[in-house]
């Protein structure tokens, strides 16, 4: 495999190409499809656009790519402002949910369309083809017509056409989700792949929450047509800015209650009489007697004897379980807090839990997060 062809021409990742996306809105009549979206893409990152429907996901990456007009903002590539240039004068690679490929036409000739549309010379156009397929492991496949390959292939063909002409950045529209679970998931780790063999930098919408954690650098979450919070992966994760974050993002227990007094590091929260004691950075700790929301991921939380040493311990009855390979998930229904979901290693844990007993479970006062409840 090589990347020759795409390292031997100028690439946009040579010269100094961050996008940058300053209050941008989009209205439809009243509807603000996007409402003030601010945002700075890094060269060369993986970032991921991460919402539920309606989100405003796709009316983002089409306002970058020029086929959306903006009401409001700008949008910059380096210094200079794209947000009157027509789509194809920004030089941007699109990938889409459908393949969208010429099905009269072989796969050569796809890949080799945009730059036959730049009037590019035959040899040239001939080593970024075979590049690109050589890129996404379809060289052997050149002479097929898009109808005699597997979906999996048509979106790696439809991935060299956006790519052979070196474009800026790469933008992709849910590109797998027509793919069945196990072909999706090797399209996953070959997009990775691909994104760190050629550094181009990718935008990537998708509402898939697992496909945004593994494969992104950085996932920007919108709802309504704001941007609610951007981060790594893991920050995302360990540390959602919401509830919404924390249920969209995972799953998460949610823990309500009152201040009732700081501790060095934390608080205590009270409900229906009983404390839990949680961690906080002594400047994000809140006030005594402010009402508070604590997201506790499910496996942080442990089935906890009466002897041992734990911050926060509940008991409950357990009114649900089940075996899912790796681990269990129980549902333990408290007095105070209604259900909470555990989720643990199966691996370890010997006799499976039984339904109907009285349980209790524990967790340290680092597991949890206070979150804005939103
Ligand atoms: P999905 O995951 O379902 O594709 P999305 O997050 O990509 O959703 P968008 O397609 O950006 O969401 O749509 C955002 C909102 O704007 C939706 O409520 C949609 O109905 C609305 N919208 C998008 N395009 C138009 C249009 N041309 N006219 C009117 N409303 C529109």
């Amino acid at each position: 495999m090589t990347t020759e062809g795409f390292a031997s021409v100028p690439t946009a990742v040579q010269v100094d190409h961050d996008l940058s996306i300053e209050s941008l809105s989009k209205f439809y009549g009243d509807f603000a499809a996007l409402d003030d979206v601010s945002l700075a893409v890094k060269r060369g990152e993986f970032l991921t656009l991460l919402g539920p429907s309606g989100s405003g996901k796709t009316t983002l990456l089409m306002s970058i790519a020029g086929f959306v007009q903006p009401d409001r903002g700008d949008i910059l590539l380096g210094r200079q402002s794209i947000r009157h240039l027509p789509p194809e004068q920004r030089n941007f690679g699109m990938v889409f949910q459908g393949y969208a490929l010429f099905p009269h036409m072989t796969v050569y000739d796809n890949v080799a369309f945009p730059l036959k549309v730049r009037k590019r010379p035959f040899a040239e156009i001939k080593k970024k083809v075979d590049a690109a397929l050589d890129l996404v492991q379809l060289g052997a496949q050149a002479s097929r017509y898009p109808r005699q390959l597997s979906g999996g292939q048509q979106q790696r063909v439809a991935l060299a056409r956006a790519m052979v002409f070196t474009p800026h950045l790469l933008l992709l529209d849910e590109p797998l989700s027509a793919l069945d679970k196990k072909l999706r998931a090797e399209l996953q780790d070959e997009l990775k792949r691909l994104h760190k063999r050629v550094g181009l930098t990718f935008i990537y919408v998708t509402h898939d929450q697992d496909e945004a954690l593994s494969m992104s650098d950085r996932i920007v979450v919108m709802r309504d047509g704001k941007v609610v919070q951007k981060g790594t992966p893991s920050e995302l994760y360990e540390r959602p800015a919401t509830s919404f974050v924390a249920n969209f993002l995972g799953k998460s227990n949610f823990l309500r209650g009152k201040v009732e007094s700081h501790v060095t590091g934390g608080f205590v929260l009270t409900h229906q009489g009983v404390r839990i004691i949680q961690a906080s950075e002594n400047r994000n700790r809140p006030a005594i007697g402010q009402h508070v929301v604590i997201a506790l991921r499910p496996e942080k939380i442990n089935l906890a004897g009466n002897d041992g040493q734990i911050d926060n311990k509940l008991t409950g009855v357990i009114s649900e379980w089940s075996y899912l390979g790796s681990q269990f998930r129980l549902v333990v229904d408290t007095p105070e807090f209604g259900d909470v979901v555990v989720m643990m290693p199966t691996w370890g844990h010997g006799e499976p839990p039984i339904a109907r007993n009285v349980a209790t479970i524990g967790w340290e006062r680092s597991a949890g997060t206070l979150v804005a409840d939103a």
